[in-house]
């Protein structure tokens, strides 16, 4: 097959790799239904992050399986499934209390971006569909594989909550659909920082109710002034940058909650400065295995429509333009099709 490989800045190859086999009892094969670019793919792509050699890419992901080993009980051949970018087996201490993005025996696959996958530990980590989905429900499935379900625990870890005060930081697909995750969470106001204004529409059509182009202290002051002094009840860092963290920490009440689920490049924290701010922090690579089963009942029953995110959609031996397109901001979030 072919598949997706970085090879180093600025240069995403389409080109022949080995077709993925069993390689353990537990493992299963996919066939890809669609796979997309994440915001985290963006750091290697653009030489931020250094790759030593070739790797290949994509880490979310939906389709249907195509073959499982010995030990698979939960999949079969013929579902149609989805997982989250750490492979979990969903039974040890960490993945019991939820956190199965820690689990002790999580194993990170991202050759995603490809029209077969080898997904270790596929019954901790495969979750199936009612049935077989309707061609458009499939962004919105695929969406549940990591971005959604990042936003959505970017909204859980900041203890959002039916009438309190949100902010959301970032404005990628992330923070867009932690908009769509306050809302469903019942949030009273939804404040999203967004200079741009595409997104911004966005962000109002997945339930923001205010819009801050302010970034920065300014964006700090912005967000004081909305709360009468106060702060946010809940804000949601969907960035990793410096800047975006104390943005978050700043914007935030005494007693409030900050949650970061951006991969963080170049942070680090003055602890005087976090002493003083009185904020929880509660962050990290997200659990989505956790939320998976109630966000594609979410989907299945057309409560949400998180593939609105997708804005450019594209066959996978085009992926190069992806890329590119969410390297220059003209696309959100682009979905690639075998
Ligand atoms: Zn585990």
């Amino acid at each position: 097959m072919k598949g997706t490989v970085l090879h180093g800045a600025h240069d995403v190859r389409f080109e022949d790799r080995e077709d993925p086999r069993i390689e353990k009892p537990t493992d299963a094969i996919l066939r890809i239904a669609a796979a997309c670019v994440c915001g985290s793919d963006l750091w290697p792509y653009r030489g931020i992050q250094k790759i030593d050699q070739p790797v290949p890419m994509g880490h979310e992901y939906c389709g249907v399986v195509e073959e499982v080993g010995r030990d698979v009980k939960n999949v079969k051949p013929g579902q149609f499934v989805i997982g989250s970018f750490f492979a979990s087996d969903n039974t040890c201490p960490h993945c019991r209390l939820g956190y199965q993005s820690s689990c002790q025996h999580r194993e990170f696959f991202g050759s995603a971006q490809a029209p077969f996958l080898r997904v270790p530990l596929a019954d901790g980590t495969l979750v199936s569909t009612p049935g077989m989905p309707a061609e458009n429900t499939v962004p919105s499935l695929l969406a549940t594989s990591d971005v959604l379900g990042t936003g959505w625990f970017a909204a859980d870890a900041a203890e959002v909550k039916p009438g309190k005060t949100v902010v959301v930081v970032g404005d990628g697909a992330v923070g867009l659909l932690a908009i769509l995750a306050a809302r469903q969470m019942g949030a009273e106001r939804i404040i999203a920082m967004s200079r741009h204004e595409t997104r911004q529409k966005l962000a109002l059509g997945f339930g923001a109710t205010e819009i801050v182009a302010e970034r920065g202290d300014d964006g700090v002051a912005r967000i004081r002034e909305l709360t009468k002094g106060v702060g946010a009840d809940s804000v949601l860092e969907c960035v990793g940058t410096q800047e975006s963290m104390m943005q978050a920490i700043q914007s935030t009440r005494p007693g409030g909650h900050v949650s970061y689920v951006g991969v963080p490049h170049g942070m680090s924290l003055n602890g005087e400065q976090l002493f003083f701010s009185h904020v929880h922090l509660h962050g990290g690579p997200a659990p989505v295995r956790r939320y998976l089963p109630n966000l594609i009942e979410l989907v299945w029953t057309e409560q949400i429509n998180p593939g609105k995110v997708f804005d450019l959609v594209l066959p996978l031996d085009r992926v190069a333009e992806g890329y590119r397109a969410m390297d220059e901001r003209t696309a959100i979030k682009a979905l690639l099709r075998p």
